[in-house]
């Protein structure tokens, strides 16, 4: 205001009054277009938010496909991946993207609780317990990874309807989508049911601990495709 009134005066055109008036109005405009920009800006954190809501409700789960639809490069898309791994939102496993569970998100520990959804068995052990996760909310948890294939053998009329079947790394107990892991199958060690199916994360432990209890390290798919109990 005070710099307008000297503008004015300056000018010496025009009453300080209708000034004033005008440059309220250019102040306006200015505000009305920071906020616009503002509104602009935004986007970068919603684009994040957009790449983890694609990853959870499992409309897209490789960065390619992310990139596709939101129209961004993979380059950004990568940022965000990293970014919500780093949050602990999402697993990043090969060249897929998986949510983790809500319970993961908010970073309580799921009481290990509940029966087997196939041998009803009570659920003890929180490091063999595998979750199926549906792409529409529903959860199905079994005692370990044995249960939850039979399970998308027998019982799950369409796998892409799931969203992610969450297990643990049988040595490091870190959460992971089995689908990516490394399975052995028929192993020594037999923790739960039999025959037994242990998860790796990484091939090179899987191969170790072959080495040591025996067993067939095979993929989920190759499990899917062949299994029969
Ligand atoms: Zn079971
Ligand atoms: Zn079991």
């Amino acid at each position: 205001m005070y710099n307008c009134i000297m503008k004015a005066k300056r000018t010496g055109e025009g009453n300080v009054k209708t000034k004033h008036v005008s440059n309220a109005a250019a102040r306006d405009e200015v505000s009305h277009d920071l906020k616009r920009r503002k509104k602009l800006d935004k986007p970068a954190q919603t684009q994040k938010e957009r790449v983890f809501e694609l990853v959870r409700s499992g409309k897209a789960d490789t960065v390619s496909e992310i990139s596709g639809i939101l129209n961004l490069s993979k380059m950004s898309v990568y940022r965000y991946v990293r970014a919500l791994a780093h949050e602990g939102k999402i697993s990043k496993t090969f060249n897929k993207l998986y949510p983790y569970s809500e319970a993961e998100i908010a970073g309580e520990k799921s009481p290990v609780t509940g029966k087997c959804e196939i041998c009803s068995k009570q659920i003890t052990d929180e490091r063999l317990k595998v979750v199926i996760n549906f792409k529409d909310g529903r959860k199905l948890q079994f005692c370990c990874a044995h249960c939850a294939i039979i399970a998308a053998v027998h019982s799950v009329d369409d796998l892409n309807s799931i969203s992610s079947i969450m297990g643990m790394d049988f040595i490091y107990g870190n959460p992971l989508d089995i689908r990516n892991g490394f399975l052995l199958f028929k192993t020594d060690v037999i923790p739960c049911c039999s025959p037994p199916i242990l998860v790796f994360a990484r091939q090179s432990n899987a191969e170790r601990f072959q080495a040591g209890f025996g067993g067939d390290i095979i993929s989920f798919d190759d499990i899917i495709s062949h299994m029969k109990f």
